[in-house]
């Protein structure tokens, strides 16, 4: 039996299949989309069709089996590398892992002649690991695929691109979306919220599943839903106890909700001067970056949080709604 098809997807995993068949598949695929739209799942899934005994993701046969193992010795997946030392990701992927995956899809398979590599956070390749890759795309061996997974498709060079089959993944419609929640059991209460927040990306609220984490954003949405009004010992209050288990993406997409309303709303009002706008903008930019600063700059994500909803609090005080 084959496996479900990743929801959203469909017709890149049937374009996939009809290469193949016709022995036409590129050697090198490059998926690109937001993040948590699902790229890395149908990436597994390709893999899994491209090296599976009879070609179908049977989740059955010896190839599928080492796969879901993490056993099998003509796959690979890299990305960007955990620092044990200093308990974060490292920003790039560098030369030497683009080099190591090429040498490894230069080989022959052990189980048939195909191997599979793929390449998630693409966008992370510094200068050199990209001109390593360039090589590797230029020079194809036999029965290697490349699936290079990318969230912003100007991070990387156009020579790259060119050289890529291109396979856009779009946000999931409604009807899927529906499914998708459906499927990921989350608790009763947070779905009005969850379905808000996905932006047809389910990977968006994957961290709402547990039950625990779910809690603490349905309060870090009560609490920030008026941010003019804001109890501000309570709002840090609740990021020490909770901020290192909800995503820092997710904490800044509850606080965006109640300000997409409002920053709507000033855009139709001619009462609101222009200064007024733009400090809300300016403090809407600043609350954005945060998730990248705290990485950057290595700031305590709390305090620096906090400093901004105050910048933002000023700048929601001084229009007259
Ligand atoms: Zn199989």
């Amino acid at each position: 039996m084959m496996k479900q098809q990743v929801l959203g997807h469909e017709a890149t995993h049937q374009r996939f299949v009809h290469l193949m068949q016709e022995d036409k598949l590129p050697h090198a695929w490059l998926l690109h989309g937001f993040r948590g739209v699902g790229k890395s799942m149908l990436a597994q899934q390709l893999a899994a069709v491209y090296l599976c005994q009879h070609r179908t993701a049977c989740g059955t046969c010896h190839s599928c089996c080492m796969l879901a193992a993490k056993s099998h010795p003509d796959f690979v997946q890299l990305g960007v590398l955990w620092d044990e030392k200093k308990k974060k990701f490292l920003r790039n992927i560098n030369i030497a892992q683009i080099r190591d995956v090429l040498s490894f899809l230069a080989l022959s398979g052990m189980q048939s002649q195909r191997r599979v590599v793929i390449l998630d956070d693409a966008d992370a390749m510094n200068n050199q690991a990209a001109n390593a890759l360039l090589k590797g795309l230029e020079e194809p061996t036999d029965g290697s695929l490349l699936l290079i997974i990318c969230h912003d498709l100007t991070h990387l060079p156009a020579t790259i691109r060119s050289r890529c089959m291109l396979e856009h993944c779009a946000p999931l419609g409604d009807r899927d979306m529906q499914q998708v929640l459906s499927q990921m059991r989350l608790p009763e209460k947070i779905m009005p919220l969850a379905s808000s927040l996905t932006l047809g990306c389910p990977g968006n609220i994957a961290a709402l599943q547990d039950g625990d984490v779910a809690q603490a954003c349905l309060q870090w949405y009560e609490l920030t839903m008026d941010l003019s009004t804001a109890d501000i010992g309570a709002l840090y209050d609740h990021l020490q106890k909770y901020l290192h288990i909800i995503p820092h993406d997710l904490i800044i997409a509850m606080l965006m909700l109640p300000l997409q309303m409002i920053l709507e709303k000033t855009e139709k009002k001619a009462m609101v001067s222009y200064a007024a706008k733009e400090k809300l903008f300016d403090a809407a930019q600043q609350l954005l970056m945060w998730p990248a600063e705290v990485i950057r700059h290595s700031l305590r994500p709390a305090p620096a949080l906090l400093s901004r909803i105050l910048v933002m609090r000023l700048a929601l005080k001084g229009m007259t709604m």
